[in-house]
């Protein structure tokens, strides 16, 4: 009798704690999500290629199974198509000059343009001593349609502009790079391409606030991985991911499932697992995109959780922490736990530049990666030796948990982290 009731205090106490009821944050359901989405049948789940379908249909399942609701429209699938689009015939010419065909580069998605000074096109220059990509890629981003003259001085680099059509969202613009220094009264250009359209999904959903529903709390994770190698290791191809980043999908699926049962989230939790992440980062960068970044009060990407931090069990770090308060925030919430959550340690790594938090901090988003992954010893990374049984799942467990308990305040609505400086990033 005595026995139970201290059992039953315990049990008040804990559920007190940590203010809610935790039970569905377990290492059995880890070690579940993790063998579907890390086993040889996920082939590796390569972004753009059918084999990552499977993962998609998975999660969706799960968002599902867990109470979610689609961002918009009906599916849990967030679908966008990527372009490549593939030269088939280019002319040019300016004051009734033909061009060389090498020093023209046309940007676009559209299968066929044809562009004179009447066209309305805007005409720009970069000039000797500019950042030749760099430019490009803002007259790429601007959506306005320009014609670039790209000075003589970048004749040797000029070519490698091509690279910039390698991955393409849909484009509202045109834009045409030359290579010379004219001044041109008339011009003439036509390009015909062929486009190779790639599919991809992200899966999200979301748990509408109670009272803040237009501000966004975001938990994410990639579930794409590296696919499958082409030379085999001790007779193993598949790179199954299990650390990166299943573990960070299996998060992000335990932690909806957490927020739906606990159904007291003031602001609107988004739950993201993002495509493309190893090709480019596309998926978040097409999620980006559909929302408001200015609506997204914090970003919690979830990266490589699954094997022990330097400092051992029940802790993490925060990649980016001077750039926010939000790390502050997480550890004020986790006093009193056994957690701990420490700023990056791996600064000269560049973390926080290399995963889809990047996106949306570039966006004013307070967003930062967490992880436990040692950066400097972990012998599977990239390998085809990233498998479950190389996790610790009960720390992972552990670690979902203390994610949970250090999002609290922020979920509540009342902390909101500092916003991002875009201005100050690399
Ligand atoms: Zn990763």
């Amino acid at each position: 009798m005595k026995k139970t009731i201290q059992l039953i205090v315990i049990l008040i106490i804990a559920v007190h704690c940590h203010g809610q009821k935790v039970d569905v944050i377990s290492s059995k359901e880890v070690s579940r999500i993790e063998s579907i989405l890390a086993s040889d049948e996920m082939r590796g789940r390569k972004a753009g290629t059918p084999d990552i379908d499977k993962a998609a249909r998975f999660i969706a399942d799960e968002f599902k199974k867990a109470g979610l609701q689609p961002m918009q429209g009906s599916s849990l699938l967030q679908e966008f198509m990527m372009f490549r689009p593939k030269v088939a015939s280019i002319k040019g010419e300016i004051d009734d000059t033909d061009l060389e065909v090498q020093n023209i580069i046309v940007v676009t998605t559209q299968k066929e343009i044809k562009v004179d000074e009447k066209s309305g096109y805007e005409i720009q220059y970069i000039l000797p001593g500019e950042n030749l990509g760099a430019k490009a890629r803002t007259f790429v981003r601007t959506e306005k349609n320009t014609v670039v003259f790209v000075d003589t001085s970048f004749s040797k680099n000029f070519g490698r502009l091509v690279t910039l059509k390698n991955s393409l969202f849909k484009m509202n613009n045109n834009v045409v790079f030359i290579l010379g220094n004219f001044k041109p009264k008339s011009f003439k250009i036509k390009a015909e391409h062929t486009l190779e359209e790639t599919r991809f999904s992200n899966v999200v959903g979301m748990l509408p606030g109670r009272s803040r529903k237009n501000e966004y709390v975001v938990f994410s994770g990639h579930y794409d991985h590296l696919g499958i190698a082409r030379q085999p290791m001790d007779g193993d191809s598949i790179y199954n991911g299990a650390n990166d980043d299943a573990a960070g999908t299996t998060a992000v699926i335990m932690l909806a499932n957490y927020f739906k049962k606990l159904g007291n989230n003031e602001r609107t939790i988004v739950f993201a697992a993002f495509t493309a992440e190893e090709i480019g980062g596309f998926g978040s960068q097409y999620f980006s995109r559909q929302l408001n970044p200015a609506q997204v009060v914090a970003m919690f990407n979830i990266e490589m959780i699954g094997t022990e931090s330097k400092w051992g069990k029940n802790s993490a770090y925060i990649t980016g922490f001077d750039k926010t308060n939000m790390g502050e925030i997480l550890q004020k919430n986790l006093q009193g736990s056994v957690f701990s959550f420490y700023p990056d340690p791996y600064t000269k790594e560049n973390l926080f530049y290399r995963s889809d938090n990047a996106t949306l901090a570039r966006l004013g988003v307070p967003a930062h990666t967490l992880s436990t992954s040692k950066m400097d010893s972990e012998p599977n990374y990239h390998k085809v030796t990233d498998e479950i049984n190389t996790l610790d799942l009960n720390n992972m467990a552990e670690i979902i948990r203390a994610i949970a308990i250090s999002s609290r305040s922020i979920i509540s609505g009342m902390d909101t982290p500092s916003r991002v400086k875009p201005e100050n990033l690399n």
